[in-house]
C-alpha cells in the first residue's frame, strides 16, 4: 500500500487502535480504527463520551494517520465522534482509497460531507430513547439526530443502517420498532434492502449480550432485519481501544 497525500491537515483523534470489527456487516474483520473526536449529538448512553461529552485527544496530521494505516490491516473504520463533521476526514479517506484500503465510515448520518470516500457507509441513526436529560442539550440532540434526508443522501454506495435497540425491555423494544419502521417508510429503500437494516442491542455488559441477542431472534424472523453483533463487547466487555 501506498500512502499519496501529505495534506498539512489535522484531525483531532481521541483513539487509534487495531482490532477486528465488533459490529455490522464485516464483523470479525481485523481492522485498523480511528476516532475522531467531537460529535454534535449527546446520546445519553453514549459508549465513546471521550468523543463526544468530554471530548480530548491530540490533533493528527492527515498524513500521519495514512502512514500508520500502511502497516495495515487493510480495513480502516473512521468513527468518533461524527467523522462527518470535519472537512479533513474527506482528505483522509480520499488518501487510504489511493492507498488500497477499505474504509468504513460510522456515522449517525446527521450530515453529510462533500469529498468523502466510503467503501462501506455504517449509518447509525439515533432513535428517541437517545435523548439526554440534560436541559443544555436534550433540545439541540432531539432538533439534529433524525435527518432521513441525509440518511438517503448518504446512501448512495455500499451502506447499512444499525439501529442500536433496548432488547432488554419489552415495550421499549415494541416503541423503538415502530420508530424505526417509521423512519425506513421515509427512505428509498427495496424490500431486499431490509437485511441491511441491523437491530444492535443496546447493551454493553457481556453477561447480559446473549440473553438480548435471544430477545431479537424472534424480532428478525418477522421483520428481515438481521441481528446486529456486538464482538467487541462480548470479547473484550465495555473497554477503550478495543
Ligand atoms: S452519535 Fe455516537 S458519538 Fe455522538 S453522542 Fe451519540 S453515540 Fe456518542
Amino acid at each position: 500500500m501506498h500512502a499519496s497525500v501529505p495534506s498539512g491537515e489535522t484531525l483531532r483523534v481521541q483513539e487509534r487502535f487495531v482490532s477486528i470489527q465488533g459490529e455490522g456487516e464485516l464483523a470479525g474483520i481485523p481492522s485498523r480504527f480511528i476516532r475522531v473526536a467531537g460529535c454534535n449529538l449527546r446520546c445519553v448512553w453514549c459508549d465513546s463520551p471521550a468523543s463526544s461529552w468530554y471530548p480530548r485527544g491530540p490533533r493528527v496530521a492527515v498524513d500521519e494517520l495514512v502512514r500508520e494505516c500502511a502497516a495495515g490491516p487493510r480495513h480502516v473504520v473512521v468513527t468518533g465522534g461524527e467523522p462527518l463533521l470535519f472537512r479533513e476526514t474527506a482528505t483522509l479517506t480520499q488518501a487510504l482509497a489511493t492507498a488500497g484500503h477499505h474504509v468504513t465510515i460510522e456515522t449517525a448520518a446527521t450530515v453529510t460531507l462533500a469529498g468523502v470516500h466510503a467503501d462501506l457507509m455504517s449509518l447509525s441513526p439515533k432513535l428517541s430513547h437517545s435523548r439526554p436529560p440534560e436541559a443544555s442539550w436534550a433540545a439541540r440532540h432531539e432538533a439534529r439526530r433524525r435527518r432521513p434526508d441525509v440518511i438517503a443522501a448518504l446512501m448512495t454506495g455500499a451502506w447499512q443502517l444499525k439501529f442500536v435497540v433496548r432488547a432488554h425491555d419489552r415495550d421499549a423494544l415494541r416503541q423503538d420498532l415502530l420508530e424505526i419502521e417509521s423512519l425506513l417508510a421515509t427512505l428509498p429503500l427495496r424490500d431486499d434492502d431490509r437485511s441491511h437494516v441491523l437491530l444492535m442491542p443496546e447493551c454493553t455488559d457481556p453477561a447480559r449480550l446473549a440473553a438480548d441477542y435471544a430477545a431479537l431472534v424472534p424480532v428478525c424472523r418477522a421483520s428481515g432485519f438481521r441481528l446486529g453483533p456486538r464482538l467487541h463487547i462480548a470479547i473484550f466487555g465495555h473497554t477503550p481501544g478495543t
